[in-house]
């Protein structure tokens, strides 16, 4: 019996995933326009129309509607069915890596903090704290309450990754006099330290920083704007955030075997 409920949990994780996927949507467009986000219901952005349900199912009314709202016709971003798609992904792969725990609850959550974040950090450069304070709360509360975690690792988390990248904004304001690093970056790797607990940090901080200097020395190539080009570096704490959830272990193991082959020996 148990069994055959356990063949509906991946299709189900995608299912959430999309509807999570469609609130998410919903928060990227509206929070930074301090509008509510339950009313009014969906609109079109261009003519404000209604969109009536059957117009709003992740994914498929995109593509039913060949990507343009009913009303005016106006092109709807693809945006909204990728953001849909990627949590949907995102929330399956949880589901498969963690099976059915706390801890997938708790990654759901963070999955999808990460996601919106991003998208609103590289529209607007800018972290909700109304996303990451609660995020870092939850974190603590699920630590805490979990069976599955433990609280000081999540509380080192929390000092750790806030505090690493406030020492390095604090210096690097000492010495150029400017805001190099958002306070939002400080949160968002504080929340991930909460939820993945501070063995994650390291790895997290090193592997959002090469890909940030990889496409930020590309930018500054391109558009001539020299170093000062700025980027939004939350998605890339998101990206590195992702690749240790599904990879950390196996890339930390590679990691050992490559560089102390006698320490992964046994
Ligand atoms: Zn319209």
């Amino acid at each position: 019996m148990y069994n055959e409920i356990e063949l509906f949990f991946p299709y189900f994780s995608f299912l959430l995933g999309l509807v999570w996927g469609s609130f998410s949507n919903v928060v990227i467009v509206r929070w930074p326009k301090e509008m509510s986000i339950v009313r009014p219901g969906s609109q079109c952005p261009e003519c404000k129309a209604p969109v009536k349900w059957y117009d709003n199912v992740p994914i498929l009314s995109w593509i039913t509607l060949g990507g343009k709202c009913r009303a005016c016709g106006v092109k709807i971003s693809y945006r909204y069915p990728l953001v849909e798609f990627l949590m949907g992904t995102l929330f399956t792969l949880a589901y498969f890596k963690f099976g059915v725990s706390w801890t997938l609850i708790e990654i759901w959550i963070l999955l999808f903090g990460l996601v919106t974040i991003s998208f609103i950090d590289l529209d607007h450069f800018l972290i909700p704290d109304v996303l990451s304070l609660p995020g870092i709360a939850i974190g603590l509360i699920g630590a805490f309450v979990n069976p599955e975690r433990d609280f000081i690792p999540a509380f080192l988390g929390v000092l750790l990754g806030g505090g690493f990248l406030w020492a390095i904004a604090w210096v690097y304001y000492l010495l150029k006099k400017q805001e190099g690093l958002g306070g939002g970056d400080i949160k968002l790797l504080a929340w991930i330290g909460a939820v993945l607990s501070w063995h994650s940090i390291p790895f997290v901080i090193l592997v959002s920083s090469i890909f940030g200097s990889l496409v930020g020395i590309t930018l500054a190539f391109r558009t001539k704007g020299g170093m000062k080009t700025v980027i939004p570096y939350g998605p890339f704490l998101a990206l590195a955030a992702l690749i240790y959830i599904f990879a950390g272990e196996e890339i930390s193991m590679l990691y050992l075997r490559l560089f102390f082959p006698w320490m992964g020996s046994q």
